[in-house]
């Protein structure tokens, strides 16, 4: 009998031990499945026209050959955090760029972000007494739907921006050119980003007394002094854990996913790989991803191609989803009624909400699915300003998320979180809020390469606002 120490055995040990894959990676190079490729025979709407391009194949088999950028194991634990939202006991925030950028993955610039998320997700969780799930659009959010496919300035037309995985935003024609070598550096940008937001949310910046003493900064501010009660009895919970002896140890770490819409399907497609433990393919550029209000046709490639990965899903509803099409999103995304696999982000708009929602969600509840719903306060409520500015109020954004809670609250069912346009930045883009910003910001602050959002200070007041609403 061979002795249980010879080398030769013990290095077939090792070996064994190397080959067994670790819990929720994924094998190597892109996913297998002919029915992940099905979705190249369906329509497609807003796609870049590269397929030709010389740079094309290369650039798909260099994504494909790169390490998955979210674990699969990481994806399961988000389902099971959302489907503890779906019913009731948990509260989803969702923020960032409206579409990120290249130069825009800066240190300070993601710090600001997340400490502005985390910030937010404190004055929620006391608000709700709940968990709050905290999901970036970051680390991958550079896709961007277009109404047009041009863009036409002073008699010159050029392609539209459509984010800077495919085109700049500069007006040139080599600047809007669609580039596919663009999705590698999409691909080098989110790592870069996901490695910064590893580190902050697991490297002690996320310790509980710090996020909220950041808050004291708002607070200072006497444009807030609306909110200086909340945040005192926030202070006190604090210090009355810290007094009876709670484990901060814990609280210095916090969850942070990451999300963007699925958009473009040859980056999405090219990071899809097979789950070693399960078998199952799972989209490793993001934990969750959502199909936009654009690309939700039931019978094209967005929703063929996202009903067959098992990350969670979320679809944008505008004002004009009708109740058949939502049954349908369901049937075909959510077939077997998981919690925590569907999220409908609403996005209505202020004037609408309250008309719009109450039958979507009630004709829902009674097909027995227990989807998530979301608000997005932002994509419903955009107008131009005075100065030429794309823009949102302030008080329409806060009027659809008040609509919101009172759909909900009328119905009985669960007003599950929040997706905001959001930066931890200075900026000037959406006007209003209680330390207001006006139309004469705009031409020194406004930076937003696409939609305008909510700068540091009306993302907190928002928490606040919420916060204050869910107490009650
Ligand atoms: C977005 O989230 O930036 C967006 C384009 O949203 P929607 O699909 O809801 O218009
Ligand atoms: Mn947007």
């Amino acid at each position: 009998p061979q002795c249980f120490w010879c080398p030769a055995r013990r290095l077939g040990r090792v070996t064994e031990v190397f080959r067994t894959p670790l819990p929720g990676s994924s094998v190597a190079g892109p996913a297998t499945d002919p029915d992940l490729d099905l979705w190249r025979n369906l329509p497609i709407a807003q796609q870049p026209t590269w397929s030709e391009h010389a740079d094309y194949s290369a650039s798909i088999a260099e994504l494909g050959s790169r390490p998955p950028l979210v674990f699969a194991g990481e994806v399961d634990i988000l389902r099971a955090r959302l489907a503890a939202a779906a019913q009731g006991k948990a509260f989803l925030l969702q923020g960032g760029d409206c579409a990120e950028t290249f130069d825009g993955a800066t240190a300070d610039k993601i710090s600001a972000r997340v400490r502005t998320i985390l910030q937010m997700a404190v004055v929620l969780t006391y608000g709700s007494s709940m968990p709050v799930i905290k999901m970036g659009r970051m680390a991958g959010q550079f896709a961007k739907p277009r109404s047009s496919n041009d863009e036409t300035r002073d008699g010159v037309t050029l392609p539209a921006f459509r984010g800077e995985i495919v085109n700049g935003f500069d007006f040139t024609p080599e600047s809007r050119a669609h580039d596919p070598k663009r999705m590698v550096t999409a691909y080098n940008t989110s790592a870069a980003t996901l490695n910064l937001i590893r580190a902050f949310t697991q490297g002690g910046f996320a310790d509980l007394r710090s996020v909220h003493s950041w808050n004291q900064g708002f607070m200072a501010n006497p444009a807030h002094s609306a909110y200086e009660q909340l945040a005192g009895e926030i202070d006190s919970a604090i210090r009355f854990m810290d007094a009876c002896g709670a484990d901060f140890e814990a609280l210095k770490r916090t969850e942070f996913f990451a999300s963007h819409e699925a958009l473009l399907l040859d980056y999405e497609r090219a990071l899809t790989r097979t789950d070693s433990r399960t078998g199952l393919p799972y989209d490793t550029s993001g934990h969750f991803l959502w199909i936009g209000e654009r690309t939700r046709q039931l019978d094209h490639a967005h929703v063929d191609f996202l009903s067959r990965v098992r990350n969670p899903i979320g679809v944008k509803l505008g004002p004009n989803t009708s109740v058949e099409d939502t049954l349908a999103l369901i049937e075909k995304l959510d077939p077997t009624r998981e919690p925590g696999r569907l999220t409908f982000i609403t996005r209505m708009g202020a004037k609408n909400i309250r008309e719009k929602l109450p039958n979507l969600v009630e004709k829902v509840t009674d097909s027995g699915a227990q989807v998530l719903w979301v608000t997005d306060p932002m994509h419903g409520n955009t107008v131009t300003s005075q100065n030429g500015y794309k823009t949102r109020n302030f008080d329409d954004v806060m009027d659809e998320v008040r609509g919101f809670f009172e759909v909900h609250d009328e119905l009985g069912t669960f007003p599950g979180g929040l997706h905001v346009e959001m930066t931890g930045d200075d900026v000037a883009e959406c006007l209003g809020g209680a330390d207001p910003i006006r139309e004469e910001d705009f031409d020194n602050l406004y930076e937003s390469v696409c939609d305008p959002r909510l700068n540091h200070r009306q993302s907190l007041e928002m928490a606040f606002l919420v916060s204050a609403a869910l107490k009650k």
